[in-house]
């Protein structure tokens, strides 16, 4: 993961890893070197720019005090700039809510929203030892349904049953009854996606957002989609009243770009990312990590 981002990052702090006493010029070129690794990385643009100006403040700022040189200290400058960028620190799922505390999945179609709400419902089982129930509001698919039903068999969790042709609404509420009269501890609702952001989808997810006054509104964004991702997630953060992001296959994720720009842009915490197809493959997201993965 990140690798282009770990390279051209590391290049540039290569040059100055050693260094005694960093000038205006070096720091000058550093951060040049920097903004065109974060922009090769497919950051946005505005993310970019802000935080190459808060790495100029912070770097010129740089005292040769302690026991660090300026070349060490300006690396420390990045490090804590983009753990910040990425959300500063890990913010965990949300359950404080009268049970069944309800988590609703937004997203487009492909971008991973069953596959992690069978991660999410392993993860609450295991790590959580809540009790799980998933349903599948997406009516215009049946091997979404299907799907849904495979992973809550795999990982061992209730599948509330759904068809095609039923209504959203109908569903969801059929699903929040029954999930309080067994008194589950918590019931995750994937949702239909689209291609596209289109108006239908957010009609759609608002209307299920109203039925089920979820505690988590986790939107799920493909990390291979780079800015893109931080465009659709800001679209979906203007209409609904999103908690928290779950990135996607950052396993394949070469770039980085999006775990930086959603953040920034969205204003709203990366929870989760997501390592791999398999129904473990789920990680908390830690910024200050990430950050140090990204740093090599
Ligand atoms: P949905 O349409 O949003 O429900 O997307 P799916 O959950 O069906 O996922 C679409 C594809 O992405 C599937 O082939 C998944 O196996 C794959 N996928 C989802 N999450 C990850 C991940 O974290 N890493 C990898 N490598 N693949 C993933």
């Amino acid at each position: 993961m990140f690798e282009n981002l770990t390279t051209r990052l590391g290049t540039v702090l290569d040059s100055i890893r050693g260094q005694g006493r960093l000038t205006e010029d070096q720091i000058n070129a550093a951060t040049r070197e920097l903004r065109m690794a974060l922009l090769e990385a497919d950051v946005a643009l505005p993310v970019v720019k802000e935080f190459i100006e808060r790495i100029k403040v912070r770097a010129i700022g740089v005292e040769i005090t302690q026991s660090l040189t300026p070349g060490q200290q300006f690396l420390r400058v990045v490090q804590q700039e983009l753990t910040q960028t990425l959300g500063g620190v890990a913010e965990p799922i949300n359950l404080r809510a009268q049970p069944p505390a309800v988590i609703l999945m937004a997203g487009l179609q492909g971008a991973g929203k069953t596959t992690t709400t069978g991660k999410l419902a392993l993860f609450l089982k295991e790590r959580e030892k809540k009790t799980v129930i998933v349903v599948s509001a997406d009516v215009y698919r049946p091997a979404a349904i299907e799907q849904l039903r495979i992973v809550a068999g795999n990982v061992g969790v209730e599948w509330f049953p759904s068809e095609v042709g039923q209504n959203p609404i109908a569903i969801a509420e059929a699903a929040l009854a029954h999930a309080r009269k067994t008194y589950a501890d918590v019931l995750i609702v994937d949702t239909a996606g689209r291609t596209t952001v289109n108006e239908d989808m957010m009609k759609e997810i608002t209307a299920l957002h109203g039925a089920l006054n979820p505690v988590e509104t986790l939107f799920v964004v493909d990390s291979m989609t780079g800015q893109d991702a931080a465009k659709t997630a800001k679209a979906f953060a203007d209409v609904l009243p999103l908690t928290g992001v779950v990135l996607t296959k950052v396993d394949g994720d070469s770039r980085g770009g999006a775990a930086l720009s959603v953040r920034q842009v969205t204003g709203k915490p990366i929870k989760f990312m997501g390592m791999g197809e398999k129904s473990d493959k789920l990680e908390i997201f830690h910024p200050d990590r990430i950050a140090t993965r990204i740093l090599g």
